[in-house]
């Protein structure tokens, strides 16, 4: 018998997703619009290149992010999509038996990262839907190593404002990372969501997470980046695995941050769509928090599994957290009325108990 780390014994096994053709995917927070234009050419420009290993260092892209952000390029990291970031940073800090503090429910990555790198994940429940950070500072003891700020948070929708944030940031030790995973920035920018970077960005303790996966509609291609004191992100680095982003992941990156008014229109839609959808369900008698991301939540608690089994038996894919929520990404125009409608069907068959 092949002796296994006692931790794995803790992480979930991976079940493969496949999706039956033709259904509807509003499960991932994926952008629906498809490839930026300048990342179709730019692709199709650089596949013959792709018989040799990419640039490790991914240099051009480090680049343009740096001129994209006004920060030196030492502070800058990048990975196989801000997943692999997040495992880098937990790998960076965290050693066996270590605590690392997120609220939850949050990102799914973050204990699982955690458990695989033999730390201890600190589950600290929502408040109203939100991070509590108050409890998340008070949850900080000195085996804490990391703490995940995920903001606007996921699959909660919601964002902290600029003191709250601060506020925490001045509670935690300095000698704690503290990683702000801003995954939805692009979304969340519209309405006054601080920006980590330009709020916290002097601190030696506070890494800003970011991905190209979401807003800049590159997922399948696994391109995310970080940003952080120079000291921080010079080990982070150490810790990547040796060319995991791509050559089409680097080159694909590149071209999508020229395409500031694509994506700004893209943004757009989705926040109109996403304002849409949820007075429409408010109007159906469900809750739904204000969003600050290209998703919805629907805290329908025991219904939860129901109401996404029923929206796949019809076509739709969402993504049910069991007796907690479901979380709907804001699709094509098309694919939100097809949403809806069986929104108003599930209502109809299943009238809300008034609490
Ligand atoms: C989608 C998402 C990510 C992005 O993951 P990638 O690995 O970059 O695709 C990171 N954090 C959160 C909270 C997310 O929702």
């Amino acid at each position: 018998m092949v002796l296994v780390r006692q931790t794995l014994k803790r992480v979930p096994s991976r079940v493969p997703t496949r999706m039956a053709p033709g259904v509807i995917v509003l499960a991932d927070n994926e952008c629906p619009y498809g490839l930026l234009p300048a990342v179709v050419e730019r692709i199709a420009a650089s596949t013959a290149n792709t018989s040799r290993y990419p640039d490790r260092c991914a240099a051009q892209l480090v680049e343009a992010l740096a001129s994209h952000l006004g920060v030196p390029v030492d502070r800058i990291a990048v990975g196989a999509g801000s997943s692999e970031l997040c495992s880098q940073l937990v790998h960076t800090v965290v050693g066996p038996g270590d605590e690392v503090v997120f609220g939850w429910r949050s990102f799914d990555a973050y204990p699982i990262l955690t458990l695989v790198a033999g730390g201890s994940p600190v589950r600290v429940p929502l408040l109203r839907q939100g991070l509590d950070l108050d409890a998340m500072a008070r949850a900080v003891t000195r085996r804490t190593r990391l703490v995940f700020v995920c903001n606007p948070n996921n699959p909660t929708g919601t964002a902290l404002d600029a003191r709250a944030l601060t506020t925490f940031v001045d509670r935690v030790p300095s000698d704690v990372l503290i990683v702000v995973d801003e995954a939805y920035r692009e979304y969340a920018a519209a309405t006054a969501v601080p920006d980590a970077l330009t709020l916290l960005g002097d601190r030696p303790n506070v890494v800003v997470v970011r991905t190209f996966s979401k807003a800049y509609a590159l997922a399948g291609l696994r391109v995310g980046y970080c940003v952080g004191s120079a000291a921080v992100i010079a080990e982070v680095r150490k810790t990547q695995v040796p060319f995991s982003v791509g050559a089409l992941a680097q080159e694909a990156a590149v071209a999508a941050l020229g395409e500031r008014d694509e994506v700004a229109r893209r943004i757009g839609l989705t926040l109109l769509e996403r304002e849409r959808v949820m007075s429409a369900l408010h109007d159906l008698g469900y809750t739904v928090p204000s969003s600050h991301a290209n998703f919805l939540w629907l805290p329908l608690g025991a219904e939860s599994t129901a109401f996404a089994e029923f929206c796949l038996r019809h076509g739709i894919a969402v993504r049910s957290f069991e007796g907690e929520g479901v979380r709907v990404t804001v699709g094509l125009a098309a694919e939100n009325s097809a949403f809806l409608s069986l929104a108003t069907r599930w209502r109809r068959e299943h009238p809300a108990s008034t609490p």
